[in-house]
């Protein structure tokens, strides 16, 4: 995983990967396989507030929540959910939503009427932010509507073997085949090059 030195300040931030198309395939991406097992971006609870943040989620002002590691265990037990999900819809079976619709019911929000800094009036909407499970609504919020609004047959994975990652393929012709053409596709362009230059 790329690090990057944060604009704001002196320390390092772990970067996430933003390359699906999707929030909740972003959040799915999180996860990868790796020779000696698997690599987590979320290995503590500031990890998932640093992608929540950088996937545009993260509540302004709110940068803990109690107990400590509940923010982690609860961002891995969403990820399962949705995966599970995403991949028994791809296999085309019926999925049980019951475990998703758990996470959506901490989804609590209201309207509110609130002075902006150029002095207009705007109505906004307030999410609760103080469970783990309330920070985490908008990502199941962001499953839910893949669920209900995505074409599955474009939501599919990378097709480089070594590469674990899923997108929705929102291009107009529908061939999108790799999660980045500059790593996984540029990588299979170079092998079947290889593969032509050996068969001359
Ligand atoms: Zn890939």
């Amino acid at each position: 995983m790329l690090e990057v030195m944060s604009k704001h300040s002196r320390s390092f931030e772990k970067r996430g990967v933003f390359l699906a198309s999707d929030t909740a395939l972003d959040f799915l991406n999180t996860e990868w396989p790796t020779a000696s097992g698997k690599e987590d971006f979320f290995e503590t609870d500031e990890d998932v507030f640093t992608w929540l943040r950088q996937a545009g989620l993260a509540p302004e002002g709110v940068t803990s929540v109690r107990p400590s590691g509940a923010l982690l265990r609860a961002a891995q037990a969403l990820r399962t959910v949705i995966r599970s999900l995403v991949e028994s819809r791809k296999e085309g079976k019926v999925p049980d939503f019951s475990d998703l619709n758990a996470f959506l019911i901490a989804a609590q929000s209201h309207p509110q009427l609130l002075w902006t800094k150029s002095k207009t009036i705007a109505l906004e909407t307030v999410r609760s932010a103080d469970t783990a499970e309330q920070l985490l609504a908008p990502v199941a919020l962001k499953a839910a509507e893949l669920f209900s609004t995505a074409d599955f047959r474009r939501v599919r994975r990378c097709d480089d073997p070594t590469c674990v990652h899923w997108f929705n393929d929102l291009t107009r012709p529908g061939r999108r085949r790799w999660c980045s053409m500059a790593t996984c596709g540029n990588r299979l362009k170079v092998k079947s090059y290889r593969r032509r230059l050996k068969q001359l």
